[in-house]
């Protein structure tokens, strides 16, 4: 037997004839084979049943006692249909000879057979049976390879050295546009346009002379997401950085504020110091509208939340609007009557339409025209891509068109980033656009920009909509006309000391009683040992080890009717932001004046009881 063959090959022989069987089988087992004896057809089929692989070559005498030879044949081939067959009998017939080998058998021995007729007859049967297999196995790899041809989510082309495509899978059908049959009348270069809309990846490779394979991936998409990936990494980092600042400048902000505002309270209406600490206390002022501006970048401001249509929104400041970009330009609205609710900041949303309006001015120097339009959008899933900052959902839109010069993609890519501008000293701060960014995000929308360079710009400000059954659940910031006094006690928890010393005074100033402390433990440590009632406890958000909530948590606890006002610059707590947000949390925005928080803790102290706060 050839020697590259491993495993001894099986070779089922059915004869009745027990002595012939015992001879054939010895003598294969002798010349390396490994025989499987039947003297029966249904002992033959059940060994065909039992073993793992099949055999490889069937020695079938046509005389048996149960079943007719040619039948036993059919049923093998049906359990094992690569086994091959050598007929073996006693009565060489043509008749026979003619049926045996109609069922395809490809050998015919009569008995009495020699040993080498036998063996040479096996080995042939072996070889064929082998060479079957193979065939087999090879149809099964072309299946297969068809299979992920034909599957494959990357569009596969085969095509020949010039290029002219033989051969192309569904996904190579659906880049190009074309059918199976208008590809192949296609070449490569007339399917892939060298400057297509899309980004395509393509690699080729030769499998046999003069056809190659294309396979091309389009990362369109991927690009796509990449970018705008790194595009909100960057304004993330660029928002810590100027919300980090903006925090610091207020408390500063504050004391400025506070103190100039207490030296108009006292100075002499004659005294000529008036004139310049009325400057210093402008000054202040203006710096702090600068850093709103930074807070509101960096979404860490408070936003006051309602139900707001953006349509009034849009109606209330047209006037101003109109004012403001001059009579060279045209303004026209297009409002959409049956507008959705959004939950927003009205002041704030007038703040992004009139940054808006300023840039649109500013881009059409000469004139043009200015057009404000609102209307309800569905972004589906099929724009998820181009709004991936926007969840599939139901959104207000806002669309502000100009018809000036446009601007460049370099332009288009870092327009939000603070302090960016294109226009010269003293004209831009560059803070317009980061600001409506930072609150468009806050309010859990998004803003889009299209722009061509020489035909003006749209800026799409998306927002989502209320929901039915929302409610109004800003808290209305509500403005006495004369501060009013009282004479109840705070406790004042301030890391600051400028500022901790200020409240202390305006609050003493104002008739209240004043318990202060440094840290969130010394609060704790006066709420333990204060003999008397306290009121109030008016803390800071961020403070070193225990910041404001956790302080109200375990105040609260200890003195279950005390009522509780945060103050901060900016907040990262969740708690409070969630509290303010629906109404639940009393909060002061640093930088305030000293009226504005007598005022605050006025209000919250004439809160109706108990004091609606869940910390
Ligand atoms: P500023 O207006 O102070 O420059 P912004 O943040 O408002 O800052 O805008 C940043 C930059 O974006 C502008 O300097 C300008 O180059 C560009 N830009 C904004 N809006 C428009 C517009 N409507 N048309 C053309 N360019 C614009
Ligand atoms: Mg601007």
């Amino acid at each position: 037997m050839p020697s590259s063959r491993t495993e001894p090959l099986r070779v089922l022989v059915v004869d009745d004839d027990a002595h012939m069987l015992r001879s054939i089988t010895d003598i294969l087992r002798l010349r390396g084979y490994s025989p499987l004896g039947a003297a029966t057809g249904t002992h033959a089929l059940d060994i065909a049943h039992e073993i793992k692989g099949v055999p490889a070559v069937a020695l079938v005498d046509l005389h048996l006692p149960d079943m007719d030879g040619i039948e036993l044949i059919g049923r093998l081939r049906e359990i094992a249909a690569l086994t091959e067959v050598v007929i073996l009998t006693g009565n060489a017939s043509v008749d026979s000879a003619v049926r045996a080998l109609r069922e395809h058998s490809h050998d015919y021995l009569v008995k009495p057979v020699k040993p080498d007729q036998l063996i040479g007859s096996i080995e042939r049967a072996g070889e064929r049976s082998q060479r079957r297999c193979a065939e087999a196995a090879m149809r099964e790899s072309q299946d297969r390879l068809r299979l992920i041809f034909e599957h494959a989510s990357d569009a596969l082309f085969i095509a020949d050295d010039a290029g002219r495509i033989m051969d192309a899978n569904p996904a190579a059908c659906t880049l190009g546009s074309q059918s199976l049959e208008q590809m192949r009348m296609l070449t490569m270069a007339e399917v892939l346009p060298e400057n297509g809309v899309n980004v395509l990846d393509v690699r080729s490779a030769t499998f046999a002379p003069g056809v190659l394979v294309h396979t091309v991936r389009d990362l369109t998409r991927q690009r796509r997401l990449e970018d705008q990936l790194a595009q909100a990494q960057k304004m993330e980092a660029v928002g810590q950085l100027a919300g980090g600042v903006a925090h610091d400048f207020n408390n500063l902000l504050t004391v400025i504020m506070s103190y100039s505002s207490m030296l108009l309270m006292d100075i002499d209406a004659a005294n000529p110091m008036r004139g310049d600490i009325q400057e210093i206390s402008n000054a202040a002022a203006r710096a702090a509208t600068l850093t709103r501006q930074l807070l509101a970048f960096s979404r860490k401001q408070v936003l006051q939340m309602q139900a707001v249509n953006v349509n009034e929104v849009v109606t209330h400041v047209e006037k101003m609007l109109r004012r403001l970009i001059g009579e060279d330009i045209s303004l026209s609205t297009h409002l959409d009557p049956d507008l959705a609710h959004i939950n927003g900041d009205s002041g704030q949303l007038e703040q992004v339409l009139l940054n808006l309006a300023v840039n649109a001015r500013d881009a059409m120097p000469n004139g043009g025209a200015l057009t404000i339009a609102t209307g309800n959008v569905d972004l589906s899933d099929e724009h998820g891509d181009r709004h991936m900052g926007a969840a599939p959902g139901k959104y207000v839109m806002l669309a502000v068109t100009d018809t000036g010069g446009g601007m460049t993609k370099e332009v288009q890519q870092r327009l939000f980033e603070p302090f960016y501008t294109t226009k010269g000293p003293g004209k831009g701060t560059g803070l317009g656009l980061s600001t409506v960014h930072g609150i468009v995000k806050q309010s859990g929308g998004d803003v889009y920009v299209y722009s061509e360079l020489g035909h003006g710009t749209t800026f799409k400000v998306y927002f989502p909509c209320l929901s039915a059954e929302a409610e109004l659940i800003a808290t209305t910031a509500e403005h006495a006309a004369i501060t009013p006094r009282g004479t109840e006690t705070v406790l004042l928890a301030e890391d600051d000391e400028a500022l901790r010393a200020l409240g202390e005074r305006v609050l003493s100033a104002f008739g209240y009683n004043v318990l202060v402390a440094r840290t969130g433990a010394e609060a704790l440590r006066i709420v333990a040992e204060h003999k008397g009632r306290i009121d109030l406890v008016a803390t800071d958000v961020v403070m070193p080890e225990m910041n404001g909530s956790q302080l109200v948590a375990k105040v609260l606890k200890a003195r279950p009717g005390i009522r509780v006002l945060f103050m901060s610059g900016y907040t990262d707590d969740e708690v409070v932001r969630r509290g303010v947000i629906d109404g639940q949390t009393a909060f002061l925005q640093k930088p305030f004046t000293p009226d504005l928080l007598a005022q605050k803790v006025r209000q919250v102290l004439d809160l109706p009881a108990p004091a609606a706060i869940s910390v």
